[in-house]
């Protein structure tokens, strides 16, 4: 790993999105809308979303109007969830955080994948960070390790990475939990979009179309 310096702070009221899909069962428990975000500065070794790394605006966002998109998908979708990955999310606590605090209120679970442990996050004295983690059900915690790899713990990708059940929403003894990871490739006409883990003979191909882009662009669009 290695780390890379910020050069985009995002607002407490906008979030700095790479992508996002507003139904998916590859990336959490039950149909749950999904969320990149744009930023990591820890830089795992193989990371699938290696375009997620830099701290530039790509699709910023207010709040209000993310929050509209996860109504919208719990109104024609019944999604139980949101699952906010990236990029880190805690490179943009403020932000997320409201978001997860209403969501909550719509009565919907958050869950959050860190490559911080949550012993460094109880461990910054942030206020944001704080009502982050006290608005999430479930978070993933720690780095990918690529020498940890394994496709055999649902929805998580190394094994040195942590499920904590913040709170009581959720059984950790639920069968789910100890099923393989899937893939999902959403198209929607101009756009793919690949959710979850790609494993076997499609795995590099996958891996190429996460690598230049969560949601491909047509050939004439520039990217950042
Ligand atoms: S923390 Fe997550 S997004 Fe950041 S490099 Fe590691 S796997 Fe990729």
């Amino acid at each position: 790993m290695s780390t890379a310096p910020h050069s985009f702070q995002p607002s407490s009221t906008s979030l700095n999105l790479a992508t996002w899909v507003p139904t998916t069962t590859a990336e959490g428990p039950g149909q749950r809308f999904a969320l990149w975000v744009q930023g990591c500065a820890i830089r795992c070794e193989q990371c699938c979303n290696p375009e997620m790394f830099g701290f530039v605006p790509k699709q910023v966002h207010p709040v209000d109007e993310v929050l509209g998109w996860v109504q919208e998908a719990k109104d024609k979708f019944g999604i139980e969830g949101i699952t906010c990955l990236g990029g880190e999310p805690f490179s943009q606590p403020a932000a997320l955080a409201s978001l997860a605090e209403s969501v909550q209120a719509l009565g919907l679970s958050v869950m959050v994948f860190s490559g911080h442990t949550l012993e460094e996050l109880n461990g910054r004295n942030d206020q944001d960070t704080r009502r982050l983690l006290a608005a999430i059900d479930i978070l993933v915690d720690g780095p990918y390790q690529v020498s940890l790899h394994t496709n055999k713990r649902r929805w998580i990708g190394s094994t040195n990475q942590r499920v904590h059940f913040l709170s009581d929403r959720y059984d950790p003894e639920d069968p789910a939990w100890k099923q393989p990871n899937t893939v999902e490739i959403h198209f929607d006409g101009k756009e793919i979009l690949v959710a979850g883990f790609p494993e076997g003979p499609w795995a590099e191909k996958l891996k190429h179309w996460n690598r230049w882009s969560k949601r491909m662009k047509r050939p004439n669009e520039e990217r950042k």
